[in-house]
């Protein structure tokens, strides 16, 4: 079982405060198949990458010895934050020292593989590793099947695509706004397939422009359905930076709009800059059209991108998506929580809406409620589910308000 894994897919984090010792150690881990390593020379910027949209490696090669952040404190911060994955330890102190310290952690419920001294040799490095099994989830992920280009051609061809939807509410008294777009692929054989596993390969295969055509087009239709039937709903579409490559994209999307007979201002275009580009005249002349038309901007992600400020200055953005990892566990985590405030603070600046992503318990929701964010949106109010399903969450959850979180309807005392 051990060996029956793409160890390729395995995410293993190094820390160590000698960038030579990450090169080194990096480099036998690649020898042994690890490629998905992310090397950190502070623990401050470890957490920062846990925290991260990543989210947390299944491994974590620490050195014990590192002068800002010492390998005990940071092991402090694992356990705060719920580390599930693996330990090895690594130092030049005497063995005693190292065993001390192994005893430390696991008495924090975090496995420790072994420990290492320095100089590491690739054979007790290789010997230590052999042993372990990854957890269930990191071999699933590797098991993930992949699809090719062919096979997402027909999806989109054939209609297998269909919307799944997900509320964003107000956070001062819980009133249902909108809801985000979000694609799935019924596949005939795997069923519900998430976007994770094809939008990648549509963009990188030149079906993107395809794919949201269709995504867009059922959405406008449910938004102009639900209207009819009473409910006004603002209905955010993902648009990916490829599909900003073509100037035809705006001219695409207003008349599908006028075809379906729906306002610009209900409709928001969710975008991420997911990768560098090399231009960006035409995306920029793209959301800069579309915004003269009053659709709605949304910058996703925010804090994950590449140059997430520089698109703040270029782009009129209406709404600012603060990054799940920065929203889930803000409140018990005060790096988090630096970043949280940051990113509403530039929301309000610039006069954009602010939602939290990743809303995912209580405990986040009651967090928000004490914060000046406008919008939420995650699994405690609703997962993504289908057109159909929507009226009947909107009872449950106005029933939710009522008996969970009174003060929600009579007033925010702290507003
Ligand atoms: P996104 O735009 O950031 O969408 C939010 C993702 O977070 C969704 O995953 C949603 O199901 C998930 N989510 C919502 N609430 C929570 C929560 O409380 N906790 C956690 N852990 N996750 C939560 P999903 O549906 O798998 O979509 C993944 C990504 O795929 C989206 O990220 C978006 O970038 C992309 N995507 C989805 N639909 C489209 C589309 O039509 N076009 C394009 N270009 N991309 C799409
Ligand atoms: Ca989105
Ligand atoms: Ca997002």
């Amino acid at each position: 079982m051990t060996d029956n894994f793409d160890k390729s897919t395995i995410r293993v984090m190094l820390l160590d405060d000698e960038p030579f010792m990450l090169k080194l150690i990096g480099r036998l881990l690649e020898n042994l198949g690890y490629t998905a390593l992310s090397s950190h020379t502070s623990g401050r910027e470890a957490l920062v990458a846990l925290a991260g949209p990543i989210g947390p490696p299944d491994l974590i090669l620490l050195d014990l010895n590192m002068p800002e952040m010492d390998g005990i404190e940071f092991v402090r911060h694992l356990v705060e934050q719920h580390y599930a994955g693996s330990l090895v330890l690594i130092s030049g102190e005497d063995e005693r020292m190292l065993a001390a310290a192994s005893t430390l952690v696991q008495a924090h419920k975090i496995e420790v593989l072994g420990h290492l001294r320095k100089p590491v040799s690739p054979a007790a490095l290789a010997a230590l590793l052999a042993k372990w099994t990854p957890p269930a989830a990191a071999r699933s992920r590797a098991a993930k099947v992949a699809y090719g280009a062919d096979a997402v051609r027909t999806a989109i061809a054939n209609g297998e695509l269909v919307n799944y939807y997900q509320p964003k509410v107000a956070v001062t008294d819980g009133r249902v706004v909108g809801v985000e777009t979000l694609v799935r692929w019924r596949h005939p054989v795997d069923g519900l397939v998430l976007p994770d596993q094809f939008i990648g390969i549509a963009e990188a295969h030149g079906l993107i422009d395809d794919l949201t055509r269709v995504v867009l087009r059922q959405a406008l239709a449910q938004t102009r359905a639900w209207r009819d039937a009473g409910l006004t709903l603002r209905v955010a579409v993902n648009v990916s930076m490829d599909n900003l490559a073509a100037l035809s994209f705006a001219d695409f999307v207003v008349a599908e709009a006028v075809e379906a007979g729906v306002m610009p201002s209900e409709i928001v275009l969710e975008v991420t800059e997911s990768r560098l580009m090399a231009d960006l005249r035409a995306p920029l002349e793209i959301l800069t059209r579309l915004r003269l038309k009053r659709f709605r901007l949304s910058i996703d992600d925010f804090g994950t991108g590449h140059s997430s400020l520089a698109q703040l200055r270029d782009i009129p953005f209406d709404e600012l998506k603060i990054d799940q990892g920065f929203v889930h566990r803000a409140w018990q985590d005060e790096t988090l929580r630096a970043i949280f405030y940051a990113s509403l603070g530039l929301a309000g600046q610039l006069n954009m809406e602010a939602v939290a992503e990743g809303v995912e318990d209580q405990d986040d929701w009651d967090f928000l409620r004490r914060t000046r964010c406008d919008l939420a949106q995650g699994y405690f109010i609703a997962r993504p589910m289908p057109a159909a399903d929507l009226p009947g969450w909107i009872e449950t959850w106005d029933a939710r308000l009522l008996e969970q979180t009174p003060a929600l309807i009579v007033g925010d005392p702290l507003a």
